[in-house]
């Protein structure tokens, strides 16, 4: 068994999405700082791949420039370049490009038809090998993988950058925006039209953005990816459920809901829980979750709160109500499936007041009728 490398895409584009003019001479999106950075990111990586269209219009050596990387390199047991990969369908490869002239192994991966006109074309420069009759990601990656290739650069152009995105094989993805605005309806985008993962409302993680003198990296994890709807919709169903279940461990009362609450961190750990007279006949669910954290915890300042009932804003048998509790504690973030009936106080105005106080309430209907069930005896239908 071998495993596919991991992947990252690196681009420059303009601010208006281009990776190039349309002229003849390649346009310099990015400065020397930057380029600096690719050479380090070239340095790191197994195999650096460009597509064969891109090989043509740049004639790119895709080197690392650097003696020093090169040397380290070599130190680690490495070739001085990592391995250099373009792809074609079409077999349309020029031998006397210089990809073909520099730097230690190169391959070829094509489709069945092409490859006996690629490999007379080239004659001897490059391995070639075919991924199946039509071009195929997922072989493709699978024979990198197969030479050992851990970790895969892929430096364009928008055609491989799009397909990788649209079929999810990206890790990474490294975005250089310059600020310059090419403006010219035939240059090439960084990404075409595409059904990219999760259409467009799906979020990709930002891990980093960087200011290098004039441009702007941009670091994305492609694959960590929020759904539509909000962050996380089933993490904050997979919480809440485990706050249902907490709720149904209350001892019962005919005199009190039944609820269940579960502290998480924004690392997603869970942080505490609790539930309705956990401790004593009275203590409710959120007040029992936060009264095992120590007062004043910095992790509750990013923290969300899961309670299956909408906190109560006020109260009879305590001083105070959960949704002040919640708001001295500096949570910005509730989660709630259930909105409290007029049964034991006329109007429960938790979900407002912490709303008016800043902080975001996600109510999560789909799971209303689960948390009522757990307190089913108290409308004489359990
Ligand atoms: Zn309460």
């Amino acid at each position: 068994m071998t495993s596919r490398p991991y992947v990252v895409l690196s681009a420059a584009m303009s601010v208006d999405g281009h990776l190039d003019d349309a002229g003849d001479r390649r346009l310099m999106l990015s400065n020397a700082e930057d380029f600096d950075r690719v050479d380090e990111v070239r340095a790191g990586a197994d195999a650096i791949l460009v597509g064969a269209s891109t090989l043509r219009r740049d004639n790119p050596r895709l080197l690392v420039n650097s003696e020093q990387r090169r040397t380290a390199r070599v130190a680690r047991g490495l070739p001085a370049h990592p391995l250099k990969v373009t792809v074609t369908a079409s077999g349309r490869i020029d031998p006397d490009l210089r990809f073909w002239r520099h730097g230690d192994r190169k391959l070829v991966l094509t489709v069945d038809g092409s490859l006996a006109e690629v490999r007379r074309k080239l004659d001897g420069l490059a391995e070639v090998v075919s991924v199946g009759p039509e071009f195929d990601w997922g072989r493709a990656l699978d024979e990198l993988g197969r030479r050992r290739v851990e970790r895969l650069l892929v430096e364009g152009g928008g055609t491989v950058h799009t397909q990788l995105m649209e079929q999810d094989l990206a890790d990474e993805l490294h975005l250089v925006v310059a600020p310059l605005l090419v403006g010219q309806a035939g240059a090439p985008k960084f990404l075409g039209p595409a059904h990219y993962p999760g259409g467009p409302t799906a979020r990709m993680r930002l891990v980093e953005t960087r200011a290098i003198g004039d441009v702007v990296l941009l670091h994305y994890a492609p694959k960590q990816r929020q759904r539509a709807g909000g962050p996380d919709r089933d993490l904050d169903l997979h919480w809440m459920r485990r706050a249902i279940e907490l709720a149904a461990k209350c001892p019962p009362s005919e005199g009190a809901y039944s609820v269940g609450a579960v502290i998480v961190g924004s690392d997603g750990t869970e942080l505490s829980h609790g539930y309705s007279r956990e401790a004593d006949p009275h203590v409710h669910a959120e007040e029992s979750a936060l009264a095992k954290l120590p007062p004043g915890d910095p992790r509750l300042r990013t923290a969300t709160i899961y309670t299956s009932l909408e906190p109560c804003s006020q109260r009879r048998s305590r001083p105070h109500p959960c949704a002040r509790l919640i708001l001295a504690a500096g949570l910005p973030r509730v989660v709630t499936a259930w909105r409290e009936p007029s049964l034991f106080v006329d109007d429960c105005v938790g979900v407002e007041q912490l709303r008016a106080a800043g902080v975001t309430v996600v109510e999560l209907p789909e799971l209303a009728e689960e948390a009522e069930s757990v307190n089913a005896h108290l409308f004489g239908t359990g």
